[in-house]
């Protein structure tokens, strides 16, 4: 073409490309959820402009927010067309090629050490999944912004952009033209692709069209000459319906049949795949559990076999209306708590009134709970203002109060229905929970082992909820025999006469078992927490009290341990003792020098004061840990 500029691909998207074509992955059926995926987003994104500006949509079939898909057996093209926002021709340079993502290379390394192609979305470079079954793809572009234009590539390490001067104009949006390998043939068969689209588009909110074939009967006229031969043909169906020459025959009217034939005649229409009610408006009994999983599935573009640990799907009624489904995923990402500080990127999708609006939306859960997936549609927030207008509107408040507390509901019901989790309660309540023992069994400790850290950081942050995070709070103690144990399973033990909940921190439980402290606790049968995260140091300056009864730091001044008689006895015949030992280290380091009762056998420890920082908080200040 004479007015193409070439352009290279950008070498990671190379050799992205490059592995995918010579790729032996045989799930090839995964590039047509990836352009469903995307024609979606670009749908997304252009009906959110329409909020504030209606103009942008245009008028007649442009304003038609949808998805059609042709195939052309004789040119084996699949084409798939969206009305969506379109890309202009720098859209196309940049997001076709010239600048990789920052998952390509990632995914690269993740598809050479696994071979498998299906997460592709989660890096996205979804788009270049068509050449697993294309060897020549064209992408047909039409933005508000810009000219129609072309884009096109044999995967060959180049690209050529063209503006459009040849084809239909699209009014808005874009149309990607697949030229299938041979040996990718079978995507030209109608069956097969309703198939794939229906399989694919569950949870698409457009609606998504084929252009399919239907045979119909149709009446002819007969021929004469051919009824009056072979008279029972001339009902049966034959494939010659285009013969238009055939002359009419003038019926008269008697007991003659009609001198009519049925053929078979093709015609096409576009047929509708998909059915796009939302699973969030519909009733949660209705909705499977295969259902959330596969919508779970579809929202974090993972299609491996992962199931969420649990999901809640609620209509919140009242002044603030909304539907929302949260998603509690079953691993937690890498980088979870890397970017903590300083990443706002939160995982709920907001929608208003079934339109989408922002997955960025940091005002709708707190950062704690960031781990959570899923999405809030609420009717109550305006769907005409700025997202910046969203974020500041007094609702959203409400959203999120409601939000934290359906999820702690949630996570507290992972616990509930963990027989792992029941070792304190009543013989009786562990026998009701029923017959799906074996799966809930130890997903609570799967929980608190992705999102523990998660649990302490609410502690810390979210004062008004802190009461209901404490509760789903895991430790190992003294008593809890290498599992994990609760701060109520810890005062269902506690010894008559106990008043504070002990614990000690330190680095590990092992180095912590033999500690001097615990010593006269553990003979006095005393249970002692281990705390061992660094972060327990920063969530035991903010847990102050659990039930009513104190914390208390074993290894700090003040512990108490019940009550001792011998005390004031001791005290007096050590008294020039430890007068003289005070008097020999106080210009040293230490405050004081007191007789204890929390020794066993070792004769004497340094304890750290009441106010100050412990011992493991010292070395966790020196060391930067957090
Ligand atoms: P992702 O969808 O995760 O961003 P893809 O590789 O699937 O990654 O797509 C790359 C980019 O190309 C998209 O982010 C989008 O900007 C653009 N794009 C792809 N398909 C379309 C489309 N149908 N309409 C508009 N833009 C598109
Ligand atoms: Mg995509």
């Amino acid at each position: 073409r004479s007015n193409a500029e070439k352009f290279e691909f950008q070498a990671e998207v190379s050799r992205l490309m490059d592995i995918i074509i010579n790729s032996l992955y045989s799930n090839k059926d995964i590039f047509l959820r990836e352009l469903i995926s995307n024609a979606s987003d670009a749908l997304d994104k252009i009906r959110f402009l329409s909020l504030t500006d209606k103009e942008v949509l245009g008028e007649g079939d442009t304003a038609k927010l949808e998805i059609q898909i042709k195939l052309d057996k004789e040119k084996k093209i699949l084409s798939l067309r969206d009305r969506g926002i379109g890309m202009t021709k720098e859209d196309l340079i940049k997001n076709l090629g010239t600048i990789a993502k920052s998952g390509t290379s990632a995914f690269v390394e993740k598809m050479q050490s696994s071979g498998d192609l299906n997460l592709i979305g989660q890096f996205g470079v979804g788009f270049y999944s068509v050449y697993l079954v294309a060897d020549y793809v064209e992408v047909i572009s039409k933005h508000n912004d810009d000219k129609q234009y072309v884009w096109e590539s044999k995967a060959d390490g180049a690209f050529a952009i063209s503006e459009d001067t040849w084809n239909e104009p699209l009014g808005r949006g874009t149309e990607i033209r697949l030229h299938l390998r041979d040996e990718a043939q079978e995507y030209l068969e109608e069956g097969k692709l309703k198939e794939l689209v229906k399989k694919y588009s569950e949870f698409i909110n457009f609606p998504i069209y084929i252009w399919a074939t239907k045979e119909v009967d149709v009446e002819v006229p007969a021929d004469e000459d051919e009824s009056s031969d072979e008279e029972e043909t001339s009902d049966s169906t034959s494939d010659e319906g285009e013969d238009e020459d055939t002359e009419k025959s003038e019926d008269d009217g008697t007991e003659k049949k009609p001198k009519t034939k049925k053929v078979k005649e093709t015609s096409n229409e576009w047929e509708l795949l998909n059915d796009v009610k939302a699973i969030w408006l519909r009733s949660p009994k209705e909705v499977t559990e295969e259902e959330y999983t596969k919508f779970y599935q579809s929202l974090v573009k993972d299609f491996g076999d992962e199931k969420p640990l649990a999901w809640s799907h609620f209509t919140a009624e009242g002044d603030v209306e909304f539907k929302a489904v949260l998603f509690v995923p079953p691993k937690a990402p890498h980088d979870l708590y890397e970017s903590y500080y300083n990443s706002n990127k939160a995982n709920l999708k907001l929608y208003v009134r079934r339109v989408f609006i922002s997955d960025e939306f940091d005002e709708l859960i707190p950062k704690y709970l960031n781990f959570l997936k899923g999405l809030v549609d609420s009717d109550t927030l305006p769907l005409n203002v700025s997202r910046e207008m969203l974020q500041a509107h007094s609702s959203l408040k409400t959203i999120k109060k409601k939000l934290i507390r359906k999820a702690l509901d949630m996570i507290r019901k992972i616990a509930e229905e963990d027989p792992d989790e029941s070792s304190g309660k009543d013989e009786k309540e562990v026998e009701k929970s029923g017959t799906d023992d074996d799966e809930k069994k130890g997903q609570y400790a799967k929980f608190w082992n992705e999102f523990g850290k998660s649990i302490k950081l609410g502690i810390i942050e979210d004062a008004t909820n802190r009461n209901r995070l404490a509760k789903l709070l895991r430790f190992e103690s003294t008593k809890s025999d290498g599992k994990l144990t609760s701060l109520d399973q810890y005062i269902s033990r506690m010894r008559a006469g106990q008043k504070d909940i002990f614990y000690i921190t330190g680095t590990s439980k092992e180095q912590l078992e033999k500690s001097p402290f615990l010593e006269r606790l553990k003979k006095k049968n005393y249970e002692v927490i281990f705390f061992t995260d660094p972060v327990d140091e920063y969530l035991m300056q903010y847990l102050m009290d659990y039930d009513g009864k104190q914390f208390q730091n074993v290894s700090k001044e003040g512990l108490k341990i019940g009550k001792d008689s011998k005390n004031k006895e001791l005290k007096e015949s050590f008294k020039e003792l430890t007068k003289w030992w005070k008097g020999a280290l106080t210009s040293e380091n230490v405050d004081d020098v007191k007789i204890s009762n929390r020794l066993d056998n070792t004769p004497c420890v340094v304890v750290t004061s009441k106010f100050g920082w412990s011992a493991n908080m010292e070395r966790i200040m020196q060391s930067q840990t957090l």
